[in-house]
């Protein structure tokens, strides 16, 4: 066993705007060698039984701290005296920020290079993927036929669909993820001629989450929407807005000729980890086949671990292609996406 690692207790580290739904243990004890601290843009009711899994196997106890944003600036503020282990995030390009900040380092791990492939990791291990979340089309089941509905991305620039698709902000981390990829696949050049296509071809000013473009569908504003997969699951269940989901069909649309665009929901080490042993235990758990299977059936996502089934529910939406791609390679080109999504008023 290391010497225990003493470091400010957690919740005396107070953060103005950040929002602590689930508090680290509040001792200086908690945070001895022989706990994980995670901080969690993955909301907590969908780690906890994960992390509870994990402790029951290994004995080691796993204190989350979630918040909406702002953790990657608060591992840059506490440095070299963060308490947080891992950083877990529901979207490549707070990973890639991270990263970029010098605020992780690379994990080399037999067990995480087996079961993660390599297009959903940093290659020198200083970000691993731990499920995918496609994003895809919802075309309107009464007003579009599936063989006249878009098949690819590129198509949504089409003026045939003019006035007819809604999508969210631009600048959303899952359209920026999306138009990185396509500057990926095609240069800026293209791509920029994308989103002014798309742009000319909105129903409305771009506004509202995922669900809200498919309710726009419903209520006749507009034809097609982006919008991530699991979604359509989760309004399904949803007394709601079950008829939101009732009035589109999914479609997984091909980019460059590949797969369906993918984000990740994922995981680092911090530079800082105080328990680095036990942190590298907890993500080779997680990369397993027992969180793979608990992920998959309790968020509706698609396992990163190759042969853990896919729930009914996904199956029910049809087969998923992701494209082949790397997301390091994609995510290089967050910052230019950005810009073009300003520079052709995506928003305005
Ligand atoms: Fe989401």
């Amino acid at each position: 066993m290391k010497p225990v690692v003493k470091k400010t207790a957690l919740a005396s580290i107070v953060v103005a705007g950040i929002a602590v739904a689930t508090a680290m243990a509040a001792e200086e004890a908690s945070l001895n060698v022989g706990e994980v601290n995670v901080y969690s843009y993955r909301q907590p009711f969908l780690v906890q039984p994960l992390f509870e899994a994990f402790t029951a196997q290994s004995g080691i106890k796993v204190n989350v701290l979630f918040a909406k944003t702002g953790l990657v600036e608060r591992l840059k503020q506490e440095g070299a005296n963060s308490p947080a282990d891992l950083i877990f995030t529901v979207d490549v390009g707070r990973l890639s920020e991270a990263y970029a900040a010098a605020l992780t380092q690379p994990v080399v791990s037999p067990a995480l290079a087996a079961a993660i492939p390599d297009i959903y990791r940093e290659p020198d291990g200083h970000w691993y993927g731990l499920t995918r979340r496609a994003r895809i089309i919802y075309a309107s089941r009464d007003r579009i036929a599936p063989n006249e509905a878009p098949k690819t991305y590129e198509e949504l620039a089409d003026p045939k669909w003019r006035g007819r698709i809604c999508t969210r902000s631009g600048n959303h981390v899952y359209q920026v993820g999306l138009t990185a990829a396509m500057v990926a696949h095609y240069g800026e050049a293209r791509t920029e001629a994308w989103l002014k296509g798309i742009k000319q071809n909105l129903a409305r000013k771009p506004q509202g989450n995922d669900r809200a473009q498919v309710k726009a569908i419903k209520e006749g504003e507009c034809d097609i929407a982006l919008g991530n997969h699991y979604y359509y699951v989760l309004m399904q269940q949803n007394k709601e807005q079950a008829a939101w989901a009732k009035a589109v069909y999914p479609v997984f649309p091909t980019i460059g000729g590949s797969g369906t665009h993918v984000n990740i929901s994922g995981m680092a080490l911090t530079k800082a980890s105080p328990n680095q042993e036990n942190a590298v235990k907890l993500m080779e758990f997680l990369a397993g086949p027992m969180a793979q299977q608990m992920y998959a059936e309790q968020n509706y996502e698609y396992p990163i671990l190759d042969g853990v089934p896919e729930t009914s529910a996904l199956k029910a939406m049809g087969p998923m292609i992701s494209d082949s791609l790397p997301l390091a390679d994609i995510s290089r080109h967050r910052s230019a996406a950005i810009k073009l999504v300003d520079k052709v008023g995506y928003n305005d």
